[in-house]
């Protein structure tokens, strides 16, 4: 079967979901047999967004192959059972790269390079590269129709459809509808325009998904619809929802898998939506209530930890319960105030982070947690600094990572040999999926139940090796190694009821259908201490432990 294309783009404004629209356009069509995969192209000018400022994109998102990507690439993981790579993102950066070493290379000949068809074209084999054989590639265009940095990438898809073949191209087109509540009305004029911005570069949607805070009535969608040439069938609503797994299933009712695959005239199997249904169903009617701290610096930013917060979602489903998650600021944080910020939480959760600023607070929060018995979950620098904390406050010595002391008297943390080298040469991170033995009886292997396995990694520090022998002479499990025994990959303090810790980052495949082993067990471990402790007794039961000392 030859590939069907289906490209998202967006209006008015930035944030609608466009990312989720295409991500939950993937899961119903898997539902229905299909192999798809997503693309995403984004028009800014970085050649990756591994270098950008989490409060500018929100979370670098970590492919199998060590490709540093936009989130979304982690949504359509989430919604999509292919797992993505390098091909599946690509910036006009990487676009005009590739344009201007082919032209350095000599490869135009002499000709004039230009943004159409030079540009165009490349977009187009970018685009082609990813497909691998899927019966069915969503592209979704970054940026909203009207930038002028988006300006190729509409001609190269408007040129798709003549390049790839009329039925197989299907255009779809997300805007807003606003709702005005004190007039009670909604008002379809944005999208209107929008429609008729993106006619201007060539392109007729053939759907809209229309976000809006309630459901379009179908007066107003027959109204959109005659305003922008589709049926008043093919305008979607797509309204909030509680759960963004619920998406999938409001999409489905509305039909849109049968109105794309109608502009294919192709048939497919009908779904099969009860896991997705299955899934919002636990998600919504849970049994339990956790609270869990996660300490780190960029917490009032929720996009940063995007893949962790869902993560902890999904790990809260399968256990049915509700996960609440209270951020504190690690700057905040001291080990004098650390029982009045962290006592009320059932369980507290470091996450990755680069840079010096609160790790101080994040070492208070970790020691706080192994002394109270609380569940502890440290992930990359959050295993990094539970290693330090050990050493300080168990083994005595003054422990550091050289990432934040480059002089320190016991680097525990520091950087291998081989990524010394590596650091003068400017490329430096360990990126992507990596393998790890895990040690037998040890709680990782019973959490996974498995002896190897594989995790993805973004970090350069590593656990000093020298240090090994001193954690577990002190009581601490290594309980994840590379295959060389060289590397540090999981760690956990048998003595604790719950004290685990990765220097990989396991939130990149966790999946609502297939939560996260890690993540099933912390959540797991933060109810079955709210359960020994009895629900509101549990703040009190923390700060007066604390007290005590
Ligand atoms: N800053 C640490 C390192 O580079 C940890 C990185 C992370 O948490 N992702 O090793």
């Amino acid at each position: 079967m030859k590939t069907k294309f289906v490209f998202v783009t967006g209006g008015v404004l930035s944030s609608l979901g466009k990312g989720l629209s295409a991500a939950a356009i993937g899961a119903i069509m898997e539902a229905r047999g299909l192999r798809v995969v997503n693309i995403k192209a984004d028009p800014y000018l970085n050649v990756d967004p591994g270098t950008m400022s989490p409060y500018q994109h929100g979370e670098v998102f970590v492919t199998e192959d060590g490709a540093e990507t936009d989130l979304d690439l982690g949504h359509y993981e989430r919604f999509v059972s292919t797992t993505m790579n390098q091909r599946n993102s690509f910036t006009t950066g990487r676009v005009y790269r590739n344009v201007l070493d082919r032209e350095r290379r000599g490869e135009y000949l002499g000709r004039t390079v230009q943004v159409i068809p030079h540009v165009t074209d490349e977009i187009k084999r970018l685009i082609q590269e990813g497909v691998d054989d899927a019966d069915m590639c969503i592209v979704e265009v970054g940026g909203t129709v009207g930038d002028i940095e988006g300006l190729p990438f509409l001609e190269a898809i408007r040129q798709a459809r003549a390049d790839f073949g009329h039925e197989n191209v299907c255009y779809i087109h997300v805007t807003p509808v606003f709702y005005i509540k004190a007039a009670g009305e909604m008002k379809t004029k944005p999208t209107q325009h929008s429609v008729k911005e993106i006619l201007s570069t060539g392109i007729q949607p053939d759907i809209l998904i229309c976000r809006c805070e309630i459901p379009i009535p179908r007066d107003l969608r027959q109204k959109i619809a005659s305003f922008c040439n589709v049926g008043v069938d093919d305008v979607i609503s797509a309204h909030d929802v509680n759960n963004i797994y619920d998406l999938p299933v409001v999409f489905h009712e509305q039909g849109l898998d049968d109105r794309i695959l109608r502009r294919f005239s192709f048939f497919a199997a009908r779904p099969h939506m009860t896991r997705w249904e299955e899934y919002v169903h636990r998600a919504r009617n849970p049994k339990h209530h956790v609270r869990i701290a996660i300490v780190g610096k960029y917490v009032h930013l929720v996009d940063t930890y995007k893949s962790l917060n869902e993560a902890l979602a999904h790990g809260g489903a399968f256990n049915e319960a509700k996960v609440e998650l209270r951020y504190v600021d690690s700057e905040e944080l001291d080990i004098t105030n650390a029982a009045t910020l962290l006592g009320g939480c059932d369980a507290v959760l470091i996450p990755g982070g680069f840079g010096s600023r609160g790790t101080e607070g994040k070492i208070a929060a970790i020691r706080f947690a192994r002394e109270n018995a609380v569940p502890f979950f440290g992930i990359c620098l959050g295993m990094q600094l539970a290693v330090v904390e050990f050493l300080r406050s168990v083994a005595g010595i003054a422990a550091h990572s050289s990432e934040f002391e480059p002089t320190a008297a016991h680097p525990t943390i520091h950087l291998m040999d081989a990524q010394r080298k590596v650091t003068d040469l400017g490329g430096t991170m360990r990126l992507g999926a990596f393998p790890c033995e895990l040690a037998p009886q040890s709680r990782a292997r019973a959490i996974y139940g498995t002896d190897s396995i594989s995790e993805r990694h973004r970090h350069r520090y590593e656990v000093n090796p020298a240090y090994h022998e001193l954690l577990r002479t002190h009581g601490m499990t290594i309980s994840g190694l590379s295959p060389d025994g060289l590397l540090v990959e999981m760690i956990e303090l048998p003595s604790h009821p719950y004290f685990v810790a990765c220097q990989f980052h396991p939130e990149f495949k966790s999946r609502p259908l297939s939560p996260h082993p890690l993540f099933s067990a912390f959540v797991k471990a933060a109810v079955d201490r709210q359960v020994r402790l009895g629900g509101g007794a549990r703040a009190d039961a923390a700060l007066s432990a604390i007290e005590a000392k």
